[in-house]
């Protein structure tokens, strides 16, 4: 890229004004109509400002700088919702103030872009959540935790940079001063910065840490990959081998390359890239007239068109919707994101990025995959790269054998419980699995553990691959067993390597496991339920929930149940929604669609669907109870109702019963 490129001047002035975001919904409603406060004042500032205050899920259906009439429609103070669409916008404030914990939450880059639309060049807050922070750096917002800033950047007078980057790193440093990090990628690409190098200290490395080293770029220019090492800290940027993202991403990154790169300019290795339309295939159905009658579906729908468009322009691949027949409702995808990740494209030592926080699932055949946000995928789409900090490693040791109805799911469900765990101490770390209950697992299962590293917060979660993996490539890709096996070669930590901790969990001490509402973190036992709890609906699919080995374990506690002459209890609907079109047709090789029909189950064509509160087997009423095979049961996930976890046995075994049950094999 030959765009002339600079640094900001060393001094910054900011010509708006400053929006206090106060807990007094009076005293932000003062500021909308023109009053500027006095500073310091009385009245506390809003506290643990979170992006879904930010800008509310269904603000994120916008994708352009419309998001910019949105920012703070969801920020409560007081009991009130002080904030009107365009109300920041029209204030002409340059700057936002809160107190702790700004930006927590979700990792929605909308919020930050929304504030940058709405004219706000600074954030300043008593402390800033990481990943937000990092998305306002990424996008040329200014962050701070000093207050003593405020009148300074009220007045008009300039500030030296240095007032924003102090404390941060080499990298850090150099996007705040290039103003964002698309910037600051196109002088890397001109050669006008460096990065500091990785570790020069021989070590011993994770399994992680060895598909880091294989993929540092030491020369952007060059196109020059790998060291001999790297160590947790160091800072740099790895290449990618394949980079996806889904139609909540694409368009808003889209419009980044448009307006920055050109409409014209074609991403770098369309091959390695690709789009799914996955997450709102369904929301029509689910979607309230009300929120129709404003807008907002077909808002919504200009996400799948503006994906398609772009794929069209760029030669990217999109996996996209089913088409609709004539009556315009949808039928479903082609697959869920993270399951034709693993089932056609990552191989062993991939290092892979999407746009997700279940990017992880790769993991399962050893690749380091993660999750990025809207400009890190727009970024990657110039560079091929993306920004990193090695993180540290954690292992995680299933030894022993598992009984015969505890599963991945159930494991996971134990390590989400677990006190290291619980307490944060595994979040933006590197997971390791390993242990004979592992190594016992198939590839599918083993994609359970890694999709739900995003649970435990992790950075990321692998498996050294072995001859499971080997079997896969070969069923799975038409590989033979000999090219699989090479894929292999040195996809393995060293004995001495160093991880921060090792959790060990016994599975034959494991019982069938469920995680009451509200966090996955909430695991139980089934059998310590105090009492029966009845269900209204049984959930089978999602990423994690629907490959084909999830629906070998509802398969198989149906058909026992219509051999016992039993269905799916009058009191419970139940569906079973797979993760990809080749799961459906494994499924209807299998004569398991004709048992989930005899069975009275409703199975779904593919789509994240509830999962995200955007399709059938959502919930409508707080009183409402599922059971669910999916990730995560954060208050709302899939609906207001009351949402437990379990495996797919579990699910399926409680869907029959009409109450959370274990399936006990015969
Ligand atoms: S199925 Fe659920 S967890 Fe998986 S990608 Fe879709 S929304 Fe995310």
């Amino acid at each position: 890229m030959q765009a002339p490129i600079q640094r900001l001047p060393s001094e910054v002035a900011f010509d708006g004004r400053v929006l206090f975001l106060a807990d007094d919904p009076e005293l932000i409603r003062k500021q909308l109509t023109g009053e500027d406060l006095e500073w310091p004042f009385d009245a506390a500032l809003r506290d643990n400002i979170s992006t879904d205050e930010i800008t509310p899920a269904y603000i994120c259906y916008y994708y352009d700088d419309t998001l910019g009439e949105f920012p703070y429609l969801g920020l409560k103070a007081g009991t009130e919702f002080p904030i009107t669409r365009g109300s920041v916008k029209d204030g002409g404030f340059a700057c936002s103030v809160s107190g702790k914990r700004r930006g927590k939450g979700s990792s929605r880059e909308q919020s930050p872009y929304a504030e940058m639309c709405a004219g706000i060049r600074v954030v300043i807050a008593e402390n800033i959540e990481r990943i937000y922070r990092e998305n306002c750096q990424n996008l040329g917002i200014l962050t701070s935790t000093d207050f003593s800033l405020i009148e300074r950047i009220r007045s008009g007078v300039p500030i030296p940079l240095t007032e924003f980057t102090k404390g941060e790193g080499a990298i850090t440093r150099d996007i705040i001063e290039f103003g964002g990090l698309f910037k600051y990628n196109v002088a890397r690409l001109q050669g006008k910065v460096s990065v500091p190098p990785a570790t020069q200290d021989k070590r011993p490395m994770t399994l992680g840490e060895k598909i880091l080293a294989r993929h540092w770029v030491t020369d952007l220019a060059l196109g020059e990959v790998g060291v001999a090492q790297v160590a947790p800290g160091d800072e740099g940027f790895v290449q990618t081998d394949l980079r996806f993202s889904h139609e909540y991403v694409t368009p808003m990154s889209a419009i980044f390359w448009e307006e920055l790169v050109g409409e014209d300019e074609k991403v770098v290795d369309p091959e390695s890239v690709f789009f799914f339309r996955d997450h709102l295939t369904f929301l029509e159905l689910t979607m309230t007239d009300e929120r129709k009658a404003s807008g907002l579906l077909d808002v919504a729908l200009q996400l799948k068109e503006k994906q398609e468009e772009f794929a069209a322009q760029q030669g990217v691949k999109l996996y996209g919707e089913l088409p609709r027949p004539s009556s315009g409702m949808p039928v479903g995808s082609e697959a869920i994101c993270h399951s034709k990740i693993l089932e056609s494209h990552a191989l062993p030592g991939y290092l892979v990025i999407g746009s997700d926080s279940h990017t992880p699932h790769a993991g399962a055949i050893g690749c380091v995959a993660f999750g990025v946000g809207t400009t890190a995928i727009f970024n990657s789409w110039l560079t091929k790269d993306v920004r990193i900090k090695v993180p540290g490693s954690v292992r995680i040791r299933v030894a022993g054998a598992a009984p015969g109805n505890v599963t991945a799911k159930d494991f996971m469900l134990e390590v989400l419980r677990n006190p290291y765990v619980k307490n944060g101490h595994a979040i933006g770390k590197i997971l390791e699995y390993s242990g004979d209950a592992v190594a016992a697992l198939s590839v599918d299962d083993r994609a359970t553990m890694t999709n739900m590293a995003a649970e435990v917060g992790a950075f990321t979660g692998l498996i050294e691959p072995d001859e499971k993996v080997v079997e896969f490539l070969s069923r799975e890709r038409g590989m033979s067993a000999a090219e699989a096996r090479s894929t292999l070669e040195g996809l393995a930590a060293d004995p001495d390597a160093e991880y921060e901790e090792t959790i060990e969990i016994d599975a034959s001490d494991l019982r069938p496991m469920i995680a009451l509402p509200g966090d996955p973190g909430n695991g139980k036992f089934v059998d310590e339920l105090e009492e029966k709890v009845k269900i209204d609906i049984a959930y089978g699919g999602s990423c994690t929930g629907a490959k084909k080995a999830d629906m070998d374990m509802y398969a198989r506690v149906f058909k026992e149940a219509l051999d016992s002459g039993n269905t799916v209890h009058a009191d419970v609907s139940c569906f079973i929604q797979c993760s990809s079109q080749e799961v459906k047709r494994y499924c209807e090789e299998q004569g398991y669609i004709e048992i989930f029909r005899d069975v009275g189950a409703e199975f779904i064509e593919p789509s994240c669907g509830a999962c995200i509160n955007a399709g059938r087997g959502v919930s409508y009423a707080a009183e409402t109870v599922t059971i669910s095979a999916i990730n995560r049961n954060f208050p709302g996930r899939s609906g207001p109702g009351q949402l437990y976890l379990a495996s797919p046995y579990t699910t399926a075994a409680s869907a029959i019963a009409g109450h959370i049950v274990a399936w006990e094999p015969r």
